[in-house]
């Protein structure tokens, strides 16, 4: 995979780049993100943060405490409102860009499903990768991939 990723929000205003290859990629179906993605669950990849650079555009932050006591910060554009970047106050080190957003989505390959204890009957977690009840640690979920 290439070691530079770069995408934008609905609207083109932010714009990123990653310039790493991720750590982990998976998909997301807590109900937090059934609410960001209208629905769905959130594909997403992990990179080191310093890797996650905003090259264009100011995006707003909004920050939500979870049952963990943590709080995931979401970046989004405030014109288009699509949300591009997290992050989790308990790895810091760490950022997630969702899929979505990439120039070329077509470069994600999922490692696994998260938070499948939440999934909709109407979800369909991908069969052949491993399925994870809720959030495992990044140790974890690198090793399964
Ligand atoms: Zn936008
Ligand atoms: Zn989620």
């Amino acid at each position: 995979m290439s070691e530079v990723l770069e995408g934008e929000c609905l609207c083109g205003a932010i714009k990123y780049r990653v310039e790493a290859a991720p750590i982990v990629s998976g998909a997301c179906y807590c109900g937090d993100c059934q609410k960001t993605s209208g629905g769905a669950e959130a594909h997403g990849m992990m990179f080191p943060a310093p890797a996650v650079t905003i090259v264009d555009g100011e995006p707003k932050t909004f920050g939500l405490t979870v049952d963990s006591g943590n709080v995931v910060f979401r970046q989004f554009c405030p014109d288009c409102g699509v949300h591009v970047i997290s992050w989790n106050s308990a790895a810091p080190e760490y950022k997630a860009i969702k899929v979505g957003t990439l120039n070329d989505p077509s470069v994600y390959r999922s490692q696994g499903s998260l938070w499948v204890s939440s999934a909709q009957p109407w979800h369909r977690p991908d069969p052949d990768l491993p399925q994870h009840p809720k959030m495992p640690c990044v140790a974890d979920l690198s090793a399964t991939g």
